[in-house]
C-alpha cells in the first residue's frame, strides 16, 4: 500500500516525467491580496499568467497546492468532521498547461496516471462532461467525451450542467468546460444493487468526486458574449486526501495515514477510540482537521486574531476547542500537543512546519487557554442561571440568557442545551432565535460596526461589504449602496 507522502511525489514525478515543471506550494494565507484572504485553489498563484498579465516561465507546471475552503464561495466549514471528504484545509494535486497541451493530453494522462501508474479499477471510474448550454450557442463538449470513450465504456461517461460542468473565472476572462472525475468506492454487493452512475453528484460518501480538469477555451467579453482564448489553458485540480482514501481502500479520508496519527493521539489524551460513537468521531475528525488548518496558517504568518483572516482562524480554532470541550471531555488546552505528530507527518513535504513548530505549539496553546477561560467563566453563569431557574420552579432557561451565553461568552447554543439536558433543563429556543434577530438588525443599525470580516457604514453611502470570492476569487471587492 502507497503511503500518503508516496502518492504526492508519485503525482508530481508522473507530470515531471510529461515535460511538467514541478513548483512549490504557494502560501495557504494570502497577503496583499484585497479579493481574497485564503488559496483556495492550486490555480489561485497562476492567476495572472492565465489573464495574460505575466508570461509564462514554463508552459507546463505540476504542484501540490495547500488550500482553505472556508469562506466565500468555497466554504466548507460546516460540513467539516460531519461528512468524511471535506476538509477545511486539504491539498489540491495540479497539472497546467499555459497555451501548450489541450484536452486530448489532460484526460489521457489523467487516465494514465490513475489506472495505469496507481492501478485504480477503470471499472469504478466516471467522468462528466459538460452538456452544453443552447440559450448561449455552447454545445455539449464533444471533444472531451471522445477521449473519454477511449477508455470508457458509454455509460461511464455523464453529461453534466452548466453548474457543475462550466468554469468562469468571474463575470469576464477566461472560462471553458470542465471534466470532472468520480471513483466508486463501494463495495462489490452495493455496488451491484444500484450502478455508481446513478450516484455521481449525489453526496455520497463512497461515490465521490476526484479530479477536476478544467478546460479554458474562451475568454467571456463584459457585453456577455464569449471568443476563442488564444492561449487556450489546462487547470486540474484532485483533492489528495481523497485520492488516498481510493488508494488505501478506505471509507474515509480520516481513516487515511493522513489523518489517523493525529487521530490516534487524540484518542491517547482523551482516553477513547476512534469508531466508538458517531459523536466522538466527528468531534475528533473535527479537531484532527483544524489542527492542521491552525498550524499551517501560523506556519503561514497568519495568527489569529480579531480581524479578517485572523478572525477566521481564530473561529475555526475555537470550533475545535467547543467539540474537543463537549465531546472528549477536554477542559484544558491539548490540540497544542497535536503539533509533534503533524509535524512528523507532514514535515517532510512541507519544512516551513517543521521550522516553525515551537512557535505554532505556543500559539496554539495560549489561544486554547484564553478561550478556555472565556467558556470556563461563561459556565459559572450558566450554573447561577440553572440554580436560579431550579429554585423559582422551573425548568427552563431564558432566551435571553441562553443569548447572553453565546453573545458574550462564545458558546454555541448547542453546548447550552448540552450543559441544560445533563441538568434535567432546557432552554427557549424561540427566545434565543428572538435576540439573534434583534441582535442582527442592531449590527445593520449601528454606524460602522466591525464585524470581523467586513464594515458597514451608515446610510447613504457607499459601503465596502467584503470581499466577494468567486470561484478561483478575480474578482473585485463588492460594494452596495445602502438604503
Ligand atoms: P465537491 O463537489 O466535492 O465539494 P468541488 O467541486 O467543490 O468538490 P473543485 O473546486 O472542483 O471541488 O476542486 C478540485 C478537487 O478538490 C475536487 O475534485 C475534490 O477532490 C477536492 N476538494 C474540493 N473541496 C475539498 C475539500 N473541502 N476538502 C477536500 N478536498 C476537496
Ligand atoms: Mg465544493
Ligand atoms: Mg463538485
Ligand atoms: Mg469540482
Amino acid at each position: 500500500m502507497l503511503t500518503a507522502n508516496e502518492i504526492r511525489d508519485s503525482f508530481v514525478k508522473f507530470f515531471e516525467s510529461k515535460g511538467h515543471q514541478i513548483v512549490p506550494s504557494a502560501p495557504m494565507v494570502i497577503k496583499d491580496d484585497p479579493t481574497l484572504m485564503f488559496t483556495n485553489a492550486g490555480m489561485n498563484q497562476f492567476k495572472d499568467i492565465i489573464l495574460g498579465n505575466h508570461p509564462a516561465k514554463y508552459k507546463r507546471v505540476t504542484d501540490s497546492q495547500k488550500c482553505l475552503r472556508v469562506s466565500g464561495k468555497h466554504n466548507d466549514l460546516e460540513e467539516v468532521g460531519h461528512d468524511t471528504y471535506h476538509h477545511t484545509m486539504f491539498e489540491m494535486l495540479g497539472n497546467w498547461s499555459f497555451g501548450d497541451y489541450f484536452k486530448k493530453e489532460a484526460i489521457s494522462w489523467a487516465w494514465e496516471f490513475l489506472v495505469d501508474v496507481l492501478k485504480i479499477d477503470p471499472a469504478n471510474l466516471y467522468a462528466t462532461v459538460f452538456e452544453g448550454s443552447p440559450a448561449e450557442g455552447l454545445e455539449r463538449d464533444n471533444e472531451a467525451a471522445s477521449y473519454w470513450e477511449q477508455f470508457m465504456p458509454a455509460d461511464h461517461i455523464i453529461n453534466g450542467n452548466k453548474h457543475d460542468n462550466f468554469w468562469e473565472m468571474g463575470d469576464t476572462g477566461p472560462c471553458g468546460p470542465c471534466s470532472e472525475i468520480h471513483i466508486d468506492l463501494r463495495p462489490e454487493e452495493e455496488r451491484a444493487k444500484v450502478p455508481g452512475r446513478e450516484l455521481v453528484n449525489h453526496d455520497h460518501p463512497q461515490v465521490i468526486e476526484i479530479w477536476n480538469l478544467v478546460f479554458m477555451q474562451y475568454n467571456r467579453k463584459a457585453d456577455g458574449s464569449l471568443e476563442p482564448l488564444p492561449a487556450k489553458v489546462i487547470d486540474t485540480g484532485m483533492g489528495f486526501e481523497r485520492l488516498c482514501m481510493a488508494m488505501q481502500g478506505k471509507r474515509s479520508n480520516y481513516d487515511t495515514d493522513v489523518f489517523q496519527p493525529i487521530i490516534k493521539v487524540i484518542g491517547d489524551l482523551a482516553g477513547t477510540t476512534y469508531g466508538k460513537d458517531e459523536k466522538t468521531d466527528v468531534a475528533m475528525r473535527v479537531v484532527a482537521d483544524h489542527v492542521r488548518t491552525i498550524a499551517f496558517s501560523i506556519t503561514d504568518g497568519q495568527l489569529p486574531s480579531n480581524a479578517k483572516a485572523g478572525y477566521v482562524i481564530r473561529r475555526i480554532l475555537r470550533r475545535a476547542v467547543r467539540y474537543a470541550y463537549t465531546f472528549l471531555g477536554q477542559k484544558q488546552a491539548f490540540i497544542y500537543k497535536l503539533v509533534p505528530v503533524l509535524v512528523e507527518n507532514m514535515g517532510g513535504a512541507y519544512p516551513e512546519l517543521k521550522a516553525q513548530q515551537t512557535l505554532i505549539e505556543k500559539v496554539i496553546k495560549e489561544e486554547e487557554e484564553a478561550f478556555l477561560r472565556t467558556l470556563e467563566t461563561g459556565i459559572r453563569l450558566l450554573d447561577k442561571m440553572m440554580a436560579d431557574a431550579k429554585a423559582a420552579g422551573k425548568t427552563e432557561i431564558s432566551g435571553v440568557d441562553a443569548f447572553t451565553l453565546y453573545d458574550t461568552f462564545g458558546f454555541p447554543f448547542d453546548l447550552t442545551e448540552l450543559i441544560l439536558r445533563e441538568n434535567g433543563l432546557t432552554a427557549d429556543v424561540k427566545g434565543f432565535e428572538v435576540e439573534m434577530k434583534k441582535q442582527k438588525e442592531r449590527a445593520r443599525n449601528a454606524a460602522a460596526v466591525e464585524t470581523g470580516d467586513w464594515v458597514t457604514l451608515k446610510e447613504g453611502e457607499t459601503t465596502f461589504v467584503g470581499y466577494d470570492y468567486t470561484e478561483y476569487e478575480t474578482s473585485i471587492l463588492r460594494y452596495r449602496q445602502v438604503k
